[in-house]
């Protein structure tokens, strides 16, 4: 007989309904599972855009993806993570395709279904609700909208208990994505001068991120004056405000030609095409923004390739998640990677304030503090 674990969700029952706090039932680890006691859990853009169906999640579904928290229990085929350790959750991947093989995970081949499939490889659900009714789950191989969740031994990722445990869950998506960007996908270099354009968590995670590889111009583009003020604390060396000025005449003005490295991290195709045309020659921007599926973007043909310029697609900061996160709490240990002053806590029955203030641009990076 299967054993089950008694929680606290919250529950997106149709498109774009506000979370619901349910009591619901998880099931017991089986073979490589993990089940995890979830202390806190970042809340990202892509939870919104998954709640609103822009990516066809089914639905009813526990949503929730940077989940943290304490080891519980595990599978019999678990063996490199044991009960009490601390840990972050990340996107999940089969570790058997030619991406996987090569480090490449967040191109896993069956990246889609394991993330947004809304259960397991055989499309079974673990949770079921307070009427016995099963719950769409596995959501980035986790669903951390909840008390406890089941991931893999994959996407399971042991860090530090130096680290405060509570702060670490965004580290699976948001600042790994961006983070990730410009030290895995762009190699932003030492001297070089990069653009992001879109500063909120990922776009400051990438200027965070920029001054680690060394770069010497930094410049963040937003239309929010508060994202920018921020953008300068964390180390921009200059901002644009895009509402108010030509991005990317500012951008050549500021580096010369234009810049080396760019990101673009609005989702807003109008946008993507600022970010190609601020380019210098040879420069290169990653596309990490994600608008609906299916919506097309132009560029100059002969802009691009007069000046062999590079446009490529990033998921998740091209991560090998088993180095690339703890490297990035050994620097946040070091002082080097200030993330923590892109967050706000709330408490779990807060989170549809968290998925507001998100939306309205008035906080950066909800954490949801779940136990
Ligand atoms: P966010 O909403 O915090 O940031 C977007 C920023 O863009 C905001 O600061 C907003 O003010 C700014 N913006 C809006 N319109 C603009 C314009 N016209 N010009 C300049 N800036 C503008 O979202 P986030 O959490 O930072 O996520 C950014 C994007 O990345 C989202 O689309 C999200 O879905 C996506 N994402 C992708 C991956 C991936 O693996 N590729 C991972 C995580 C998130
Ligand atoms: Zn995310």
């Amino acid at each position: 007989d299967t054993q089950f674990t008694q929680i606290t969700a919250a529950v997106t029952r149709s498109k774009g309904a506000p979370f619901t706090i349910e009591k619901a039932q998880i099931r017991a680890p089986k073979a490589d599972e993990v089940l995890v006691k979830i202390v806190a859990t970042g809340m990202c853009h892509t939870d919104m855009i998954v709640r609103d169906q822009y990516y066809p999640v089914p639905l009813p579904a526990i949503l929730g993806h940077e989940g943290s928290g304490v080891v519980e229990a595990v599978g019999p085929l678990v063996k490199n993570i044991a009960v009490g350790d601390h840990v972050v959750l990340t996107y999940g991947y089969c570790s058997q395709c030619n991406s996987c093989h090569t480090g490449h995970e967040s191109y896993c081949q069956e990246f889609y279904p394991r993330n947004f499939g809304g259960g397991d490889m055989e499309g079974k659900s673990a949770i079921q609700d307070a009427k016995g009714e099963p719950l769409h789950d596995h959501f980035f191989a986790q669903s951390s909208f909840s008390t406890y969740a089941l991931s893999l031994e994959s996407n399971t990722i042991k860090v530090s208990k130096k680290a405060p445990l509570e702060l670490l869950g965004p580290l699976g998506c948001g600042i790994q994505t961006g983070a990730g960007a410009v030290i895995n996908s762009l190699k932003v270099s030492p001297g070089s001068s990069f653009v992001t354009f879109g500063a909120g968590a990922v776009g400051l995670s990438a200027v965070l991120a920029a001054q680690v590889a060394g770069a010497t111009t930094i410049i963040a583009v937003d239309v929010v004056p508060s994202r920018l003020e921020l953008a300068k604390e964390l180390g921009a060396t200059h901002v644009i405000n895009s509402k108010e000025e030509n991005a990317v005449e500012r951008v050549k003005e500021i580096t010369g030609n234009g810049a080396k490295f760019a990101l673009e991290s609005t989702g807003i195709p109008a946008v993507l095409r600022q970010g190609i045309d601020a380019l210098g020659s040879l420069g290169t921007i990653g596309v990490v923004g994600a608008p609906a599926l299916g919506t097309d973007a132009s560029f100059d043909v002969n802009d691009l390739l007069l000046n062999g310029k590079s446009i490529r697609g990033v998921v998740e900061g091209d991560s090998t998640t088993k180095i690339f996160i703890p490297q990035l709490v050994e620097l946040y240990l070091q002082g080097r990677f200030a993330f923590d002053k892109l967050v706000k806590f709330y408490a779990f029955e807060d989170i549809n304030q968290a998925a507001e203030d998100s939306e309205k641009g008035i906080t950066l990076k909800p954490i949801i503090r779940i136990s």
